[in-house]
Formats: structure tokens, C-alpha cells, sequence
């Protein structure tokens, strides 16, 4: 199969329309067999219950070239169960785990010519969501529904070299106790979107938020998970239930116990430990670990490694596994032939 002919490292992070998308139909309460399609629009009503009251929720995901040269997917299935835990929490109806990962691989080969040489740094990302798409105007979920994934190449997260960010705590929150923090919905998104711009208009890469309860506990920023590392090389990961459950997040965990034997804490952090750690980084599928440079906490500055020994071992071990370098665990690896 021949690639295209497209300068993958020097890619941002951007849409890119490729070749094909998956689209599934839900209506009168079943899916329909689901289907390949060049079409890159929705048509749908004005009234759409996604349109009115963000009734949608989303994965991301990546596929890439191993150095075998083979196509994979990083640990498919946890997306799939993720998506699950959201579409119950927004009333709408669940993509079966095997129709998702089904889905996944339609998608991704149809599209094998998007995907990104061995080496190039670059990967075709792969974007699963679902919305209401029936007209609803009083307040109540949708009666259809549509599903789809599609794939754009997106190139290295650390062209140009590794910047370590530079976060603020922030004062608006992300997430309520007993909201909806913990699923991945665009509502979540669409709050964020006046406070990322304005700690970008002050200098900021990212806010970092804090529980909404008690203000005294670190949770994540607004698309990635973080984690700390201490003077001693333990890895600090914080708890809660308003965190989402990043799968990079739990993969570095169990790689940091099982391939690196670093001592993992899963806890609550609190904000007035922010000067006891060594590194610090935010996690996620985009870049996998982005390393953290210095948190400022309202006058408070606090600096940190950047990309130090452990977030550097960490990230070389996870991108290994990824890339097919390092052996991975049983079942991380979904391969596309
Ligand atoms: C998607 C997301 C993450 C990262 O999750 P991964 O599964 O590692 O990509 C972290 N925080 C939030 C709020 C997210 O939406």
C-alpha cells in the first residue's frame, strides 16, 4: 500500500480530512450494521439535541506504524469501555465493545494509507464520538443517535524539541463533585475554552484545576491527566473521583511498577505539596507525557525538571511498548492487517 505523499513530520496537530469514516445509526432503539463512507458531512436537524444541549460524548486515540512495520492501536479496548461509562452518564445508548474495536479497524485500514511511517514521530489520530440527532427542543435525551470515527494524521507533539510547559492553578473549576467530570463530553470542553484562552492570553500553557469542593487538592488540567515525581523517584499520581480516568495515565502507572520498579502513589495531592516534587508532567494520548517546567499558584511559583530521569524513563518505556521497541503487556497492542 502506498503512502501518501505528505510531509509527516512536519504535521501539526490539525484536521486533515482522510478517506474514509465509520458512521453507525441508532434508531428505534437499535444500531444499524454500520457502514465505511467518503462522505466527510452530517445532515442533520436544527433542532438536533447535540446542537441544543450538547448531548455528545468522544474518544481519542491514536494508530501508528511499529518499527516491524505493522499498524497497531494502543489498548483500543479501554476506549471502548470509557465511551461506554460516558454514554451511560449522558443517557444515550451504548456502542457494543466489539462494534467499537470493529469499528476501529474498519476505519483505520481503509485509511492505512493516512497512517504515518516508522520514524516519522507522526500518527493518524482516530476521533470515536456520538451525539443525539433527532430534533429536541423540551429537555429530555434523544431518541437517535449517530456514532462515527474518523481518522486525521497528526504529526510529532514535540517538533522543534521538548518545551517544558508552564502551568497556572486555576480559579474557575473544571469538574463538580458528582458531575460529570470523570466521562469524556464536549461540555466539558466547551466550559473550559474561556479560561484556556485567557491563561494563553496571560502567558500560560494549561490550567491546572483543583477540586471544586475543598480547593486544597490537585486534579488535572483541562485535557490531560498530571503526575509528580519526588526527591526520591516515587511516582505521585492524584485521586479523585472528578479526575477522567486518562488510559495513558493508567498504562505509565503500571509500566512505572512493572518495568521501571518506581514505588506509585495514587493519592490525594494537595496543593500546598506542589513544592515537594521533583518532575512533573501531564499525560495523555497526544503527547503521552508532557513535562512540566513550573506551576504558578496565584504568585507561587514552583519549578520542575522538565523532562527529568523519570518522566524521561517513563516516556521512552510507554513510547517503546507503543512502537513495538520494548515488549508490550498481554493485550496492549491491537494489530490492523
Ligand atoms: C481525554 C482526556 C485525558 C487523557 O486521556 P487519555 O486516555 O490518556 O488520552 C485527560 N483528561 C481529560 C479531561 C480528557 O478529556
Amino acid at each position: 500500500m502506498e503512502k501518501k505523499n505528505i510531509d509527516w513530520s512536519n504535521l501539526g496537530f490539525g484536521y486533515v480530512q482522510t478517506d474514509y469514516r465509520y458512521v453507525s445509526n441508532y434508531k428505534d432503539g437499535a444500531w444499524d450494521a454500520g457502514t465505511l463512507t467518503t462522505d466527510a458531512t452530517i445532515t442533520m436537524s436544527e433542532c438536533a439535541c447535540v446542537l441544543q444541549y450538547a448531548q455528545t460524548v468522544f474518544e481519542g486515540m491514536k494508530a501508528y506504524t511499529t518499527e516491524e512495520g505493522k499498524t497497531v492501536c494502543f489498548r483500543p479496548d479501554l476506549n471502548a469501555e470509557r465511551m461506554i461509562q460516558s454514554c451511560q452518564r449522558m443517557k444515550m445508548p451504548v456502542f457494543p465493545k466489539e462494534r467499537f474495536l470493529d469499528a476501529i479497524y474498519q476505519t483505520v485500514k481503509a485509511n492505512a494509507a493516512w497512517v504515518p511511517p516508522f520514524g516519522s514521530g507522526a500518527s493518524l489520530y482516530l476521533r470515536p464520538y456520538m451525539f443525539g440527532s433527532d430534533a429536541i427542543i423540551g429537555v429530555k435525551p434523544a431518541n437517535e443517535f449517530q456514532f462515527r470515527v474518523f481518522g486525521t494524521p497528526v504529526g510529532p507533539y514535540f517538533k522543534g524539541g521538548v518545551r517544558p510547559l508552564t502551568l497556572r492553578v486555576s480559579d474557575l473549576d473544571r469538574a463538580a463533585p458528582r458531575g460529570t467530570g470523570h466521562i469524556k463530553a464536549g461540555l466539558n470542553y466547551a466550559m473550559s475554552l474561556y479560561n484556556i484562552v485567557e491563561a494563553h492570553e496571560q502567558g500560560y500553557d494549561e490550567n491546572l484545576y483543583v477540586d471544586s469542593a475543598t480547593r486544597t487538592h490537585i486534579e488535572e488540567t483541562g485535557g490531560a491527566n498530571i503526575l509528580f515525581v519526588t526527591k526520591d523517584g516515587k511516582l505521585v499520581v492524584p485521586k479523585s473521583d472528578t479526575i477522567l480516568p486518562s488510559i495513558t495515565r493508567r498504562s505509565l502507572v503500571q509500566v512505572a511498577k512493572d518495568y521501571l520498579n518506581l514505588e506509585v502513589e495514587e493519592r490525594v495531592v494537595g496543593v500546598d505539596e506542589l513544592g515537594d516534587f521533583a518532575e512533573a508532567g501531564l499525560c495523555g494520548t497526544a503527547a503521552v507525557i508532557s513535562p512540566i517546567g513550573k506551576i504558578v499558584d496565584h504568585g507561587k511559583e514552583y519549578t520542575y525538571a522538565g523532562m527529568g530521569t523519570v518522566v524521561e524513563k517513563l516516556y521512552k518505556t510507554l513510547t517503546g511498548i507503543q512502537m513495538g521497541t520494548i515488549p508490550a503487556p498481554e493485550g496492549w497492542i491491537m494489530v490492523i492487517e
